[in-house]
């Protein structure tokens, strides 16, 4: 029972997604199961009506039966296959709308919340399981089916009703007794409570395995999506597959998950197969006891020979519709575990709360920036990256954050940036701490290319004017000051070429072109405080002191922050912070740090060996 409600909890929620989504989808839903219906029911009743009449002989009335049937039949035709065409195209828009839900949701998280290994999970999993198993569409299509089959059930019971209280014309005989609406009534309730017992059995006992079943291919279903879209369909693997020889090894290991995959598979048809004979073999039992209930009550000429029919057929409707619930309440039941944990994760949090004090721009560029006691470690790490920071960043100039690999610069930016908070302590901008203000306002500050920028195969432009207005000037502009410029000329339709190929015939590009794009488009931007991660990974040295040569031109008038652990690139800024272990350890200008022997200049002096 607490299942039933658990999955009808999320059913419902669903449905009322749906709904928030788009306004039409139930009701044409509901509409298409009133047409249904009442194509059905009326049918019944117009059948019996003329079978009647043609036994009475009273053709004329016959004929104009045969009329409305055939009318009433065309008329549900038509009508349900234009809800059908219309339920189509719906039922494609509820199914687009879990990928924006999806969207929305990550979208509005705190760039730590989403990056925090356990929400990557929870997303990557909703994206698969919004996919999956029909999805929406077939949260929908199931509810359609339960609903209907309740209206059915609703409806052929109160037929059924009216024919037990039907009264034979005489009570002598004991068929005319039995046909009274006492013991019509009694075996027509032995009849169901037969029928609802059994069909609970079956579905207790098939239920519970095909849950086991289901909860078995959740894991293995994981590994194979692993091996066939991350392993096999990867770029980065295709190398280190072709590289160390691993293609037999991972074909193996793919085939042994296909063959899990096909033997689960092969069971589940299996067993619903078995549910579906076994309540199949209860439907049987139950038709054969409404057969012979009317039958009693024609025979003793409690109703007439046309009632026949259509008390029948309302039986069979009856039947029908108890297996249809009973069905659907499985298949939703497999859905709604999986759309739980989605709808769960629609739930979560967000992120921290934001702030909304508006920040203007400083007219003179000057802001104070200072760091009070910070220290961070990573959401679901024990070990702190950065250990009680304090400074204060002297803006309007050129600054260099320097230090070996994971000391914590890339981190310290990040925590500037707002995209993580600190776990400890706090940073103001000119006295006030940077969450109180509006997240857009501030963000609006920093333009930075990080390590591991990322371009999108769009067009040049877009990828350059990114959340801004496109302004060619501009774009031309930024491209000259990042010295990309003239690749962006050889390209074949310039500001308007696509990059990579997945979506257009766009151009590849080295990683050092990108990074100047990525350059380009940070100083697109326009903002005050411009970083650059150090883009060693895509650049050469030589490369890389032309950028830091053209970083000093770039940024005039602007603040420069420069992340290197390059220290020739760093001497001529004014300002230079060593970071070591999570800590700064020394800052000030080139000349004065060399000069203190400290961690700098054992940096330097290292480097300077192999520079040399
Ligand atoms: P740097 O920029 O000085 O090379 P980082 O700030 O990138 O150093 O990294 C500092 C430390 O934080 C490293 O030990 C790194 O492994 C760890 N780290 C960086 N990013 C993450 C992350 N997203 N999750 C967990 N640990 C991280």
């Amino acid at each position: 029972m607490r299942e039933f409600m658990a999955t009808h909890r999320v059913g419902f929620r669903l449905l009322k997604k749906i709904h928030e989504t788009d306004t039409k989808i139930i009701p044409v839903y509901l509409l298409q199961i009133v047409f249904q219906l009442a194509q059905t029911y009326i049918s019944l009743f117009l059948t019996a009506g003329l079978v009647d009449a043609l036994r009475l002989g009273e053709f004329r009335q016959a004929a104009v039966l045969t009329a409305l049937l055939l009318g009433a039949n065309l008329l549900g035709t038509v009508l349900v296959s234009l809800t059908d065409a219309a339920i189509r195209g719906l039922r494609n828009i509820a199914g687009l709308a879990i990928f924006v839900w999806l969207r929305e949701k990550t979208f509005s998280m705190d760039y730590e919340t989403m990056e925090n290994p356990e929400v990557a999970e929870k997303i990557a999993f909703s994206e698969k399981t919004s996919d999956a198993y029909g999805s929406l569409g077939m949260v929908l299509a199931r509810y359609k089916d339960i609903f209907q089959a309740i209206l059915s059930v609703l409806l052929s019971t109160a037929m059924v009703v009216y024919l037990c209280l039907a009264r034979p014309a005489q009570s002598g005989t004991f068929l005319e007794r039995l046909a009274g609406p006492v013991p019509s009534l009694l075996l027509f309730g032995c009849a169901l409570a037969g029928m609802a017992f059994f069909s609970g059995k079956v579905f207790q006992k098939y239920s519970a395995k095909q849950k086991a079943f289901y909860e078995a291919y959740t894991g293995m279903e994981q590994k194979e999506d692993y091996l066939l879209n991350q392993v096999f369909l990867n770029e980065k693997a295709g190398k280190i597959i072709r590289l160390y020889g691993m293609q037999d090894m991972l074909m193996g290991n793919a085939r042994e998950e296909i063959r899990k995959s096909r033997a689960y598979w092969g069971g589940m048809i299996d067993m619903m197969r078995r549910t579906i004979q076994a309540n199949n073999g209860m439907n049987s039992l139950f038709t054969i006891g409404s057969y012979l209930l009317v039958t009693i009550k024609v025979v003793t000429g409690a109703v007439t020979v046309g009632a026949f029919t259509q008390y029948v057929g309302a039986l069979n409707q009856f039947g029908n519709a108890c297996f249809t619930i009973i069905n659907c309440q499985v298949r939703l039941r497999n859905v709604c575990t999986y759309m739980e944990k989605f709808l769960a994760f629609l739930d979560m949090e967000s992120g921290h709360a934001k702030g909304t004090r508006p920040l203007e721009r400083s007219a003179d560029g000057e802001y104070e920036l200072r760091f009070e006691n910070v220290s961070f470690r990573y959401p679901g790490s024990q070990d702190y990256v950065l250990k009680d920071i304090n400074c204060k960043l002297d803006i309007r100039g050129k600054m260099a954050l320097v230090g070996e690999n994971g000391a914590g610069k890339t981190t310290f930016i990040k925590l500037l940036c707002r995209l993580y908070e600190p776990t400890q302590g706090r940073i103001t901008l000119n006295g006030v701490d940077i969450r109180e203000y509006d997240e857009e306002n501030y963000r609006a500050l920093f333009g930075v290319v990080f390590q591991d920028f990322k371009l999108f195969a769009f067009p040049v432009w877009e990828n350059i004017a990114a959340g801004f207005e496109r302004n060619d000037d501009k774009i031309w502009k930024a491209l000259e000051q990042a010295d990309a410029a003239d690749i962006v000329r050889r390209m074949p339709k310039q500001l308007d070429t696509y990059l990579y190929k997945y979506l257009e015939d766009g151009v590849e590009i080295s990683g050092g072109e990108a990074q100047k794009i990525a350059l380009a488009r940070a100083l697109y931007k326009d903002a005050p405080i411009v970083i650059l991660d150090e883009p060693t990974a895509a650049l050469d040295p030589v490369a890389e002191a032309e950028v830091y040569s053209r970083f000093q031109e770039m940024v005039e008038g602007k603040t420069g922050i420069y992340i290197s652990h390059r220290m020739s690139s760093c001497q001529f800024c004014d300002e230079i912070i060593v970071f070591h272990k999570g800590e700064i350890v020394e800052r000030g200008s080139h000349g004065e740090l060399h000069d203190r022997g400290g961690k700098y200049a054992e940096m330097w002096d290292a480097q300077a060996r192999y520079y040399a």
